[in-house]
């Protein structure tokens, strides 16, 4: 009954009325993660203190059983334990134990952090279902320690030629993560309205962040703006600015061309390639089902190492994490 995984408008364990991040309204489900393509208004959600906090209300769950991360669960006469994903603040991975058998969802997941973080660890399961949104041999991001010091340059290099810098990032998990990341090199940030209620909500779920103020179209002189991927109308009132995509898309030529940026970093939310390999490696599973994004290319390429794969979803969707 365990090995029994389906897709059916979301991840689903049948034999145990256990839905994964399902797209419509469930009476019990787990949300991996606050991104907005996930939350949904089931009757009763597992998920973390932190995603539960990063919900804007409109989207919350009608009921919910907070989880934090190594706390074991018993759900029927089975056992669910969450990990930390490495993608966001309070994102998990679902670790489903029974009858001897588990099964591990890993959720939208990033093993490589940068900052001295160490990897993220996966846990042993028989059964893997692997977010494979970069599942293709293109998708090599370079190390997000020298690709940090990179943006980093660009910025002060911006800065100093009295141009404004303006990085294009997800509003909600991206922003906070890069103005973390860019700390230390001493940067001053301001926000576009669109990421503003996303900071005050990361603050508030448990990571303090460094300074901002928010861009209103007035000037901002010496500060890096950050702004999501997505209509950039408010950006063009800024004068001398210049852009960069930061995104896991940088590596598809044809994307980054049609983005229309100045510059373009990999640094990714997401693993890349060779992480998602790793995450099948360390996993040490001998089924895997892969959902998200390039599902088909990546399946066909673990059965071509021997490794039983399948890509969950009916009909293949190129979700762009942007
Ligand atoms: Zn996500």
């Amino acid at each position: 009954m365990t090995r029994e995984v389906v897709w059916d408008r979301g991840v689903s364990l049948p034999g145990h009325r256990l839905w994964l991040d399902p797209l419509v309204v469930r009476s019990f489900a787990f949300i991996s993660h606050a991104h907005t393509d996930h939350a949904r208004r089931h009757k009763e959600a597992l998920l973390t203190p932190q995603t539960l906090a990063l919900i804007p209300e409109a989207r919350r769950p009608r009921g919910w059983r907070m989880l934090g991360f190594g706390e074991p669960m018993r759900r029927g006469d089975g056992r669910v334990t969450l990990y930390p994903a490495g993608h966001m603040l309070g994102s998990a991975q679902l670790h489903f134990e029974h009858d001897g058998t588990s099964v591990l969802y890993t959720g939208d997941i990033k093993l490589r952090q940068p900052g001295g973080v160490p990897p993220t660890f996966v846990p042993k399961a028989d059964i893997l279902i692997l977010e494979s949104t970069y599942g293709r041999p293109h998708f090599r991001f370079g190390d997000p320690d020298s690709t940090v010091e990179a943006i980093a340059r660009w910025c002060r290099l911006a800065l100093d030629s009295r141009v404004t810098p303006v990085l294009l990032c997800h509003a909600l998990g991206k922003t906070e993560e890069m103005m973390l990341a860019l700390a230390p090199y001493g940067f001053e940030f301001a926000l576009e309205k669109r990421c503003v209620s996303c900071a005050r909500d990361y603050a508030a779920a448990g990571r303090p962040l460094p300074g901002w103020v928010e861009f209103n179209g007035d000037p901002i002189a010496g500060r890096v703006l950050i702004a999501p991927p997505v209509g950039k109308d408010e950006i063009r009132r800024l004068g001398r600015y210049r852009t960069a995509l930061v995104s896991g898309w940088a590596k598809d030529a044809e994307f980054a061309r049609l983005f229309g940026a100045d510059a373009t970093f990999d640094l990714s939310d997401h693993c890349d390639f060779d992480e998602l390999i790793e995450v099948v490696e360390r996993s040490g599973a001998d089924q895997v089902y892969t959902v998200h994004g390039y599902t088909e290319d990546f399946a066909r390429f673990l059965r071509r190492k021997g490794i039983r794969a399948w890509a969950l979803e009916a009909n293949e969707q190129l979700a762009l994490a942007l």
